[in-house]
């Protein structure tokens, strides 16, 4: 049997060790960090072998293809010794392609990822396609193709799946915006992140279709550098053929009109009627943490945005504000620049909470157009603060523009957090 490495065992690791032993592939994960219960146990019960808290490097160089989960760095010692043998290294959504003749959506972008694939996935379903939804949402490619097989997938893919592909076609690509992130990962090189996303067309032919927000002077250069050569489908502001009215609190804001011109486009090039479109866009019901309404305590609402990790998310959520606003910001900071939020914290932002370990830049730069800041160094805290900082009329944002990793597990923890602190006002 051929040799298969996974390299991590999480969500995508897991779904690619499973969809590689299924087609009689001789697997092994290795995790350098632990492997939570639920993975060893579907390990354990399909039989398929694994390590974890080490890379067994002499057995991992005996494989003929190595699949590499996202969360690990190129610079990673064990990603340079694999090169170094020459053995192939893909992402899990190259290799589970090589196992479905669906049609693949893809679709990537700096924000609006998983509102547009959720929303694309509502509109298709509610037109009656077949259609599964995966990628960086729920599960993995790999994983949707041995348990939810479908006749087309929306895929949510992100860069560093993208990194790692040779043959991945998705028939219709979408980029919904590029703005700078993670470029911890990419040596600082805006370009080399932008490039990247790219990637996601580079099989596709003249059959195909490429999406795309033509307001994002950033994608509109990189097209007409790279010449992609499927059918374009620009979409904007100013002129956009697919027009419908938006009437959902889930989709509110400037943002949200754009990632609803991307997924109706895709419904229209599905050939839904006008009329399905429109209606379906009613009933979406958006993902958590994504200026999600919490609740209304003496006439404040609270938002949860813990998604805003990074400056351009919070950008829409300031932007999307009508009222004045106790703005909770801060975490880890991704190499930020916020110049850009300067005139709308001027105008909408009443108050800052800052709540991370290390709030000097955030204080250093938003001190001189706003009157009142404090810092917080828990959710409790921070939430007290927000409470006694605001007034009827007044909303509370929860938008931090910073990864959450210095005072908690992931932005699902700080959202969760937040609303719980929220809860107990
Ligand atoms: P992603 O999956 O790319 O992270 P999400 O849909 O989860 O995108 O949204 C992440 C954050 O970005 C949220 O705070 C959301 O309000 C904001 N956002 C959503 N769509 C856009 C967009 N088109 N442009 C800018 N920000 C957006």
């Amino acid at each position: 049997m051929k040799k298969l490495v996974v390299l991590g065992g999480g969500e995508s690791g897991v779904g690619a060790a499973l969809l590689a032993q299924r087609n009689h592939w001789d697997v092994f994960v290795s995790d350098m960090g632990s492997l939570s219960p639920s993975a060893k146990e579907i390990f354990k019960k399909n039989k398929i072998q694994w390590e974890d808290g080490t890379h067994s490097v002499e057995r991992i160089i005996q494989a003929e293809l190595v699949v590499k989960s996202p969360g690990i760095p190129n610079h990673a010692a064990v990603i340079k010794t694999i090169e170094g043998a020459g053995i192939t290294i893909i992402s899990e959504i190259e290799f589970a392609s090589n196992y479905t003749d669906a049609t693949i959506i893809g679709i990537t972008g700096s924000n609006g990822k998983t509102t547009t694939a959720m929303l694309t996935h509502h509109l298709l379903t509610e037109g009656g396609v077949d259609v599964g939804l995966a990628g960086n949402i729920g599960n993995s490619f790999a994983k949707a193709l041995i348990e939810d097989k479908r006749e087309v997938y929306v895929l949510e893919i992100s860069s560093f799946q993208l990194e790692h592909i040779k043959k991945f076609h998705p028939q219709i690509a979408v980029i919904t915006n590029l703005t700078p992130d993670h470029l911890d990962r990419y040596n600082n090189s805006f370009e080399t992140y932008c490039t990247t996303k790219f990637k996601l067309l580079q099989n596709q032919t003249n059959e195909d279709h490429f999406i795309y927000d033509a307001d994002d002077q950033t994608i509109v250069s990189h097209i007409s550098r790279l010449n992609p050569v499927a059918q374009q489908h620009p979409y904007s502001n100013t002129n956009s053929t697919t027009m419908f009215a938006i009437n959902n609190p889930s989709l509110r804001g400037r943002h949200n009109a754009k990632n609803a011109m991307a997924a109706a486009t895709i419904a229209q090039l599905f050939e839904l009627s006008d009329q399905t479109i429109q209606s379906s866009l009613q009933t979406f019901q958006g993902a958590a943490h994504r200026l999600e309404p919490v609740v209304s305590i003496l006439k404040v609402a609270y938002i949860n945005d813990s998604k805003a990790t990074n400056v351009n998310a919070t950008f829409y959520a300031l932007d999307s504000m009508n009222q004045p606003t106790v703005w909770i910001v801060g975490g880890v900071d991704k190499g930020n620049d916020y110049t850009s939020l300067l005139p709308l914290v001027h105008e909408k932002v009443k108050a800052i909470v800052c709540l991370g370990v290390d709030n000097q830049k955030i204080i250093d730069i938003f001190s001189s157009v706003v009157d009142v800041l404090v810092e917080a160094k828990d959710m409790k805290i921070a939430v007290k603060a927000a409470y006694s900082l605001s007034d009827k009329g007044d909303a509370v944002l929860l938008s931090p523009a910073c990864a959450s990793f210095d005072l908690f597990k992931n932005y699902e923890d700080r959202g969760n957090q937040f609303k719980a602190a929220v809860r107990t006002l």
